[in-house]
């Protein structure tokens, strides 16, 4: 294929922009993939459930102190009538059977008491354990905002680099004739690098250094022939020549200084 050099040369700019565009696709992969975003939001999660169970948990202990308090009153109910039962006169068999009841109902009031007294000692804890798992929530919510606003300002800075490199690739590639372009995009879907520069006798994709022998096409080929790297298949570009346009006019001293 033949092409003006100077058409050729606009290849290692379309080549930068992809290269630049090919590492801020890394970048946002590795932004996706870092932990720090989704630890945050993890931890955040975690906290809040912890201090919804705990919350529960809390409702769970009233309504047992209630229940436990409404049976303490009847008890105590029952007790207030057994006591005015014999205070209005009960026969010696009477009096023995509210006696006895009277005891029962003692027994039972103290051990609903120390009930209550154990679940208000577990209300207790779990609403301390509450404020500490509030307290570490308002920690991770802070961490959150601080990774959800790195996430979004690194996001908008890739996404604007990338907004920029692809308006770049696409003057670029309106500025190159349409059959370079093909050649370049055809190398590129298959490698990364579609053309590069020949720098003495090295490819600057494959650095692999030519041999003398594999120099002699390569000097003798015309100025505005399209080189491709034998190793890797890229463009190979000379940049060591003076820019031409046309090609055609490229002088004989240039050449001769080139082979
Ligand atoms: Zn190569």
């Amino acid at each position: 294929m033949k092409a003006d050099l100077f058409d050729q040369r606009r290849l290692l700019e379309l080549q930068a922009v992809d290269t630049t565009l090919t590492q801020l696709a890394q970048r946002r992969r590795k932004l996706d993939a870092d932990p720090a975003f989704a630890t945050a939001t993890q931890r955040f999660r975690a906290l809040g459930d912890k201090a919804a169970n705990l919350t529960g948990d809390i409702a769970d202990l009233d309504r047992d102190i209630d229940r436990v308090e409404r049976e303490v009153d009847l008890v105590k109910n029952r007790a207030a009538s057994d006591r005015d039962r014999m205070a209005a006169g009960a026969s010696a068999k009477e009096l023995e059977g509210l006696q006895s009841e009277l005891e029962s109902l003692a027994r039972r009031q103290a051990s609903l008491e120390d009930d209550e007294i154990e679940l208000m000692e577990r209300r207790e804890a779990v609403d301390a354990e509450l404020a500490e798992a509030r307290r570490q929530l308002g920690e991770a919510e802070t961490v959150l905002a601080d990774a959800q606003a790195d996430r979004g300002r690194l996001l908008g800075e890739i996404e604007s680099e990338t907004a920029d490199a692809t308006s770049s690739r696409q003057a670029l590639t309106v500025n190159i004739p349409d059959r370079l372009v093909e050649l370049y995009e055809r190398i590129h879907a298959k490698q990364p690098i579609a053309a590069a520069e020949l720098v003495g006798r090295r490819c600057g994709s494959c650095r692999i250094e030519k041999s003398p022998a594999d120099m002699i096409p390569i000097k003798a080929a015309p100025i505005d022939e399209v080189l491709r790297c034998e190793e890797c298949g890229c463009v190979l570009i000379r940049t060591e020549l003076p820019g031409s346009r046309p090609a055609t006019l490229a002088s004989e001293d240039e050449l001769k200084k080139y082979q």
